[in-house]
């Protein structure tokens, strides 16, 4: 069955790392819709190729256009001589300048890495290039999700193997329309959906998505399978590997996502799967009861006390209605008898006064404080519904890491236990949790 196959910036970088994209596509009979993004850094000083056209969009006068031009063209050049090539992107690349010149959109200048670097893959491994704004549709700004899916089954299906240009589409009237930056995943997530791919293999240059983050704990584990479930709620706390608006088109179709390494191909990464294909059998998952922990720090907490506000029917109504009015979004709400804790968001410091005055005039508390610099740690996984211990485990690890816990909130799920302590203490919880938890 086939496969949809996305290579992120790093893996098309230079032609060195285009040889093991084609390795990796030819090795796979099952490889046959595959979509790029444009070359990324071939070093950590170096500029990725959508950073180097953003800048020739934003130029104001022509020799400063033909500077950077110069230095993308060079960058395509040497991809296509050093694979070999003799594609000639020459009249390609005098488009781009030309219409840059004549005042063409930001969106169609920053896609162009993209459409180039698919031509360049297309030529070496002999499958067709399909345009994506061809296939992929934008209407009143927001992607056609239906109409691309149409558009989208009927040309891949008759282009056979085929490669796609990442991060774009066309609107209704034909002009280039980008999404946000690091689109391209969102792209290959609707041709998967399109060729109704039995797995969206997700290419760029890391083993997988981690435990924990790396900055805290050295080397953790990789997580070798989430479900789209926990994936939400730890990308919601930071964790993050994918464009967010990635998973919705590939869960909806219940294909599996697999982060996989182009630089390691020999790692099976981590696989995105349906929480109900996991409930059924159709995978299995061995190991610990949670499957990742994540955080972030400065949340800010308004304690309110009301006696007897256990009795008053609106109380809460109103006080949301107050975040409501000054557009604060709320984050988490634990509750006591009488007290309540407001989680959000940090805001603007005159908003947040704001918003405590209407508080104190509408609800009339019997206290409201404010704490600033919170940390939300959040532990994650189906592992733990149904499971005694789990709670007390977490309480237990930050206690002996002498963490002072400020909130804890599991959900009904069952499937996060959500802490907040002192920003100061993140670090050292989270690697408490991780020693309890993974090893
Ligand atoms: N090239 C674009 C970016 O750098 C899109 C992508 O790589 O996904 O954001």
């Amino acid at each position: 069955m086939a496969k949809a196959l996305k290579f992120g910036g790093t893996s098309m970088a230079n032609a060195q790392s285009i040889m093991r994209v084609r390795d990796i596509i030819l090795g796979d009979r099952d490889a046959e819709y595959v979509v790029v993004s444009a070359p990324g850094k071939r070093e950590k000083t170096d500029t990725k190729v959508t950073d180097l056209l953003i800048r020739l969009h934003g130029e104001t006068n022509s020799r400063g256009r033909r500077e950077v031009m110069d230095v993308i063209a060079a960058r395509f050049r040497e991809i296509e001589s050093g694979l070999g090539l003799s594609l000639d992107l020459s009249s390609d690349l005098e488009e781009i300048f030309r219409r840059t010149e004549e005042g063409a959109s930001y969106d169609y200048v920053v896609s162009r890495g993209e459409y180039l670097a698919a031509k360049v893959l297309a030529a070496l491994i002999g499958y067709k290039f399909v345009d994506a704004a061809d296939i992929i549709k934008f209407r009143g700004g927001t992607l056609d999700a239906e109409e691309t899916q149409r558009l989208a089954s009927e040309a891949l299906d008759k282009a056979g193997r085929a490669v796609v240009p990442g991060f774009y589409g066309s609107d209704e009237n034909g002009r280039i329309k980008a999404f946000s930056r690091g689109g391209s995943d969102v792209s290959g997530a609707i041709v998967a959906r399109a060729v109704h791919a039995s797995v969206y293999e997700n290419w760029t240059d890391v083993n997988g998505f981690m435990v924990v983050d790396p900055r805290i704990v050295k080397n953790p584990e990789i997580i070798r399978m989430v479900t789209y479930r926990e994936l939400r709620e730890l990308s919601y706390m930071g964790a993050s590997v994918l464009h967010p608006e990635a998973v919705f088109p590939v869960n909806l179709a219940g294909i599996p996502i697999n982060i996989r390494n182009t630089f390691a191909p020999e790692e099976k990464g981590t696989m995105i799967v349906n929480y109900e294909d996991l409930l059924c059998g159709k995978y299995e998952r061995k190991g610990s009861v949670i499957t990742g922990i994540a955080g972030k720090k400065d949340f800010v907490g308004i304690f309110i006390e009301k006696q007897m506000m256990n009795n008053e029917i609106g109380f809460c109504k109103t006080l949301l209605d107050v975040l409501y009015d000054h557009k604060i979004s709320l984050e988490h709400m634990p509750t006591g008898i009488d007290t309540v804790t407001l989680v959000i968001d940090p805001t603007d410091d005159e908003v947040l006064a704001e918003a405590i005055a209407d508080i104190k005039d509408k609800c009339d508390p019997t206290t409201i404080e404010m704490s600033k610099g919170l940390a939300l740690i959040a532990v994650v996984g189906h592992g733990m519904s149904r499971v005694k211990g789990t709670a007390s485990r977490v309480c237990g690890a930050l206690s002996d890491a002498d963490v002072n816990i400020r909130m804890i909130d599991q959900g009904s799920s069952e499937m996060n236990i959500i802490v907040a302590v002192e920003n100061a203490d993140y670090e050292k919880a989270i690697a408490a949790l991780y020693r309890e938890f993974v090893h």
